[in-house]
């Protein structure tokens, strides 16, 4: 008998939209068209719920309490560590350490990892696309040393010199640095690759994977890099979560960062001891809450699964893109072969900032601005873009209200 192939499964995205209350409200009069998913997501109603839940049923403080509402606390919050782990393929869950997000899991691992080694005539190298968060903790902690920060180049379509990239691996390199997925031009960089160039060499690397996160599957076993950050905010949980993933080799060498409640043994004054890892780098109360809540977030995902996610995103990047090129004079950063759902672009003779203020009166959110990327602004000679950041709960009937808005946009300002 032959076999009837699988039809293509349809992502039924009203269903989903469905589960997130926010998406059905107007702004200025007009129906919401939420394209700044790149800056923060929005919620589904199951991680809402969760955090409800937890706060009228269960709260209490986590570690510290033997009684039943602690130890609710207690397994929520260390199942949020598990899912985590899960969900980038850590291999143990004592490697996540829970934190507010990107930019504390990069100065953990900027202070902690990189500061007590680093000497005059070192060099720390990141690249010319990344968030500020995969910059400046970098310039403060060479400042302190005597290293320098380095940046690999990119070229005019948005990709990684991976080439330059690899060439600047030099003896001095004592960290590289690299944004998974640009959070400006939606570049998906060569991870893997960089990663086995830096293992040949001895070089540590930590990835950004803010923007990868809410769009593919990770494995950080199979990218095979030593430090892995993530935000929650931007993968469907609340602000002020995320996680550091990290080599256990260097948890275990790394000297804690904040001092405090939970993170020791022992504490005396002629000798405190630590707690292990993860805990010896969770100092204080948690938010319980937030991971709560991204624990409903990872369910979410899962319940979808990236294959649909990723089918249906790539379509409307391939449509908003063919859509936005109608528009005449405007101009999109980032053509890289590889991309997720984020479009930075502009239109000839108009401000950044006006159009996203003229886009909202129309309902459309977008992000205008330099989108704590500096250098990468500079590189293009622009002080500011539009952004159009897409999730899977976009649809085709958005972006084609987006493309009217911005053609009356367009007639206003010219
Ligand atoms: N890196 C990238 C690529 C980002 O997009 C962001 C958020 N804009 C960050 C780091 C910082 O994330 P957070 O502010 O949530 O720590």
């Amino acid at each position: 008998m032959n076999a009837q192939p699988t039809p293509p499964t349809v992502f039924d995205v009203q269903r989903v939209r469905a589960d997130f209350p926010l998406l059905t409200r107007s702004v200025h009069g007009k129906p919401l068209v939420y394209f700044d998913n790149a800056n923060t997501s929005q919620k589904p109603a199951s991680v809402i719920e969760a955090m409800d839940e937890h706060y009228r049923r269960h709260n209490a403080n986590v570690a510290r309490a033997v009684h039943q509402l602690g130890e609710e606390s207690t397994a929520a919050y260390e199942g949020a560590r598990d899912k985590l782990a899960r969900f980038i393929n850590a291999p143990s869950r004592d490697e996540l350490i829970l934190t507010s997000g990107t930019t504390q899991s990069i100065n953990l691992v900027a202070y902690s990892y990189a500061l007590p080694g680093l000497k005059s005539g070192d060099t720390i190298l990141t690249t010319v696309m990344e968030h500020h968060a995969n910059i400046v903790p970098w310039q403060l902690v060479a400042a302190r040393s005597g290293a320098t920060v380095k940046a690999a180049p990119i070229d005019e379509r948005g990709e990684l010199d991976v080439e330059q990239y690899i060439a600047m691996l030099t003896p001095e390199v004592k960290l590289a640095c690299v944004a998974h997925v640009s959070n400006v031009l939606g570049t998906v960089n060569p991870v893997r690759e960089i990663a086995r160039e830096c293992r040949k060499r001895g070089i540590p690397l930590l990835v950004d994977g803010s923007q990868a996160v809410p769009h593919r599957p990770v494995d950080v076993q199979a990218l095979g890099c030593d430090f892995y950050a993530v935000t929650g905010h931007k993968m469907l949980g609340p602000t002020g979560t995320g996680a550091l993933w990290a080599k256990r080799e260097h948890l275990e060498a790394m000297p804690p960062f904040f001092g405090g409640g939970d993170m020791i043994r022992e504490v005396r004054f002629n000798g405190t001891t630590f707690a292990d890892v993860p805990h010896k780098f969770e100092a204080g109360t948690p938010n319980i809450a937030g991971f709560v809540g991204l624990s409903a977030a990872i369910d979410y995902y899962d319940s979808l699964g990236f294959e649909a996610i990723h089918t249906w995103e790539q379509q409307l990047l391939a449509y908003a893109t063919e859509r936005l090129r109608e528009v005449p004079g405007l101009r999109i950063f980032g053509e890289a072969a590889q991309k997720e759902p984020v479009i930075s672009f502009l239109l000839e003779g108009a401000q950044a900032s006006d159009m996203a203020t003229l886009l909202d009166l129309q309902g459309v959110a977008v992000r205008s601005g330099h989108h704590c990327a500096h250098p990468l602004m500079q590189f293009y000679g622009v002080p500011a873009t539009l952004r159009a950041s897409l999730a899977f709960y976009n649809t085709r009937e958005e972006i084609d209200a987006f493309v009217v808005a911005l053609l009356k946009v367009r007639k206003l300002l010219m």
